[in-house]
């Protein structure tokens, strides 16, 4: 089995599914005792939190480069980023390692096409949902058209993932808050819906939502423990 490298912190409340998954996967493949074998590199957020309100990109490509080549020194033989919005930085991840790189919109644009989804509404941070370094790969590499909230739904679903999924705060008004903009995104033609943050999966389940969903942690994980048993 290879190892797999996770960039987390990103925040760690996620990390924790991510870690939980990976494990709870490769034994679901191998069975017994099997973990998948794993490095995790937690990341302090505060001070990436700060610097992308700032847009310092430049900088955040740098610092997770560093940090993606630490695991590759540590043994990593492929590097994940447990965080769909610092994909915006993965190019510069991509170009300082050696081994590969799974960007996390590649096994949900995959899934998306295998289900016959041409068009996917998307919940994530506003970075994720506004800017165009997500939904470009799901466009250009798998024909998917993506529809996201209008501004105050994404007002909405923004700032519940930074005032609340990241602190680990579960509310049962802010899945209300998700599930009527899913029956919005449903009403505008969105064939499915992409949980385009890691931690929406802690607020979300497949039964809380009135389209099909694609869960980018649990879609990630999936793909890179795949990936470590040779599919
Ligand atoms: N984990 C989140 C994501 O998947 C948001 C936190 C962040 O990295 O800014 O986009």
């Amino acid at each position: 089995m290879k190892t797999i490298g996770v960039i987390g912190g990103m925040s760690w409340e996620s990390s924790a599914e991510y870690y939980r998954l990976l494990n709870r996967y490769a034994k679901t493949r191998l069975g017994g005792h099997h973990n998948a074998r794993s490095l995790l590199l937690t990341v302090d957020f505060a001070p990436i939190e700060a610097a992308q309100r700032a847009g310092d990109w430049d900088a955040l490509g740098a610092q997770l480069a560093d940090a993606a080549t630490q695991l590759e020194r540590g043994g990593a033989d492929v590097v994940l980023l447990a965080t769909n919005t610092m994909h915006r930085v993965a190019p510069a991840i991509a170009a300082a390692l050696r081994v590969p790189f799974l960007h996390i919109a590649e096994p949900t644009g995959a899934a998306l096409k295998a289900a016959g989804v041409s068009r996917v509404g998307l919940l994530g941070t506003r970075y994720t949902m506004e800017q165009e370094f997500y939904t470009s790969v799901l466009r250009e590499r798998f024909g998917l058209d993506t529809l996201a909230p209008d501004e105050a739904g994404r007002e909405d679903v923004h700032r519940i993932i930074y005032d609340e999924l990241c602190h680990g705060v579960i509310h049962d008004a802010s899945r209300a808050v998700y599930q009527r903009e899913i029956d919005a995104l449903a009403s505008r033609g969105a064939q499915a819906v992409i949980l385009g943050c890691t931690e929406i999966t802690l607020l979300i389940k497949p039964e809380d939502a009135s389209l099909p969903v694609f869960d980018t942690t649990a879609l990630h994980v999936q793909a890179a423990v795949d990936w470590a048993l040779g599919v």
